[in-house]
């Protein structure tokens, strides 16, 4: 069962002591303070994350699931704390459902192989949306030419949102999975997951979220989702590297086969067969990723320390300043600028490319990100080889936007 939420009241929003939590921030780059708005990307750590790896490591490590001894006891009952509270975060309604993966990557292609390789037969088909990462596309198309399927992409709209109605149109009594992303990587846009399951759900479909960029923007309630599985990485969401999550309902989770086999996913092995562990265990072969959980787990004890609709509120407050700063600069083509938006702002400029920009912008201790961000299909729908993105984090602050307005001023300078 899932653990009881804690209620103690969350901290009030103050993005200046939050940006104390992380020490990373406070170091110059170039001789420069530093913005760093590569978020979307990989978040930075706060020190309560750092100290529970150290004190892991420190007084606590020992392998999980396998020793009849203090240490190990200790060791497993703190990664299957983090699972609980992975568990209570997103709503699942048992901690049985949470998978621990090495990312979001993983996850996808987990679901992919395991209940798309046994449940889908030739000719089924699969709706992914044009706005897709790299990974929430290459999972479906292998096995599409594995098996004989149909892929079929649902279209955007020019200003980047999932067209309902061509959607719609691509259901069939053939579709047996929807695969899409909560939050586009590269245009902010929240996609209206609800009514996607609705839709899917009507045609027998099972809905596969991606939710890299969900999760980190905005409380997560799958439940009220109303999707099958849930897919995110611990390492945009201020926790390791390494670890991700898969939920997934139980009863869809109980019903697939096991992806990879080794220790801890059987509960019998002879030379002649084997039987599997139940969830969560039988998805998670071999030593797991141990103090990364626990580390995930600390992060988001972390993001439940603090009032999270007033992040939510401060990241749109500083999605309107960025729109409006980057209105002023001569040639921007902002990618992207759906109402309610996350804090993901994907530009062009008519003088520059993306590599150039994120270079002059990394000597004024700006740190973005250039180039197809993953999705080449939607570069291609947007018309451009490639972007310069700035992400926001929870620490993201006015400063880092006026740094980030004034560093493409000296690129309108040197290049247009
Ligand atoms: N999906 C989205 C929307 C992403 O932004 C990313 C990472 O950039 C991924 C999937 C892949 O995440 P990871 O590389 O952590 O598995």
């Amino acid at each position: 069962m899932t653990a009881v939420a804690d209620l103690t009241p969350p901290r009030a929003f103050d993005v200046e002591a939050i940006r104390a939590d992380f020490p990373l921030l406070a170091h110059p780059v170039h001789g420069k303070r530093l913005a760093y708005l590569d978020s979307g990307a990989s978040a930075q750590k706060p020190l309560q994350v750092m100290d529970a790896l150290r004190h892991a490591y420190e007084f606590e490590y020992a392998n999980v699931h396998r020793g009849a001894y203090w240490l190990s006891e200790k060791a497993t009952s703190n990664f299957e704390a983090a699972r609980s509270a992975v568990a209570q975060f997103i709503n699942a309604a048992d901690d049985c459902e949470v998978i621990f993966t090495r990312g979001a990557t993983e996850a996808i292609n987990l679901v992919a192989q395991t209940y798309g390789r046994s449940m889908l037969r030739e000719g089924d088909e699969i709706i992914i949306s044009a706005a897709e990462h790299h990974s929430n596309i290459v999972p479906w198309q292998m096995l599409r030419d594995e098996k004989g399927l149909v892929l079929k992409v649902a279209p955007i709209t020019d200003d980047g949102q999932l067209d309902m109605a061509a959607f719609e149109a691509l259901l069939t009594e053939r579709t047996k999975v929807v695969a899409m992303t909560h939050v586009s990587n590269v245009l902010g846009t929240v996609f209206p997951i609800a009514e996607v399951a609705t839709k899917a759900h009507a045609v027998g479909a099972v809905l596969l979220v991606d939710g890299c960029q969900g999760v980190v923007h905005r409380a997560v309630d799958v439940q009220a989702l109303g999707c099958d599985f849930y897919a995110f990485s611990g390492h945009k969401l201020y926790g390791p590297t390494g670890i991700g999550v898969l939920w997934g309902r139980e009863e869809l989770l109980d019903a697939m086969p096991p992806w990879m086999g080794g220790g801890d996913m059987i509960s019998s092995v002879t030379f002649e067969k084997s039987e599997w562990a139940a969830l969560p265990a039988k998805f998670e072969a071999g030593t797991p990723a141990i103090v990364q959980a626990i580390g995930l787990g600390a992060a988001i004890d972390y993001l439940q320390s603090l009032d999270l609709d007033a992040a939510l509120a401060h990241e749109h407050a500083l999605v309107a300043y960025a729109t409006e700063q980057l209105a002023d600069i001569p040639g921007l083509t902002l990618h992207g600028s759906v109402p309610g938006k996350s804090g993901i702002m994907s530009f062009s400029l008519a003088y520059a490319h993306p590599h150039d920009i994120s270079t002059v912008l990394d000597r004024s201790g700006v740190a973005i990100r250039a180039g197809h961000h993953c999705c080449q299909p939607l570069m291609e729908r947007c018309g451009v080889p490639s972007m310069a993105r700035a992400s926001f984090g929870l620490y993201t602050n006015r400063a880092d936007i006026d740094q980030l307005v004034k560093a493409l001023r000296t690129v309108h300078t040197l290049f247009a």
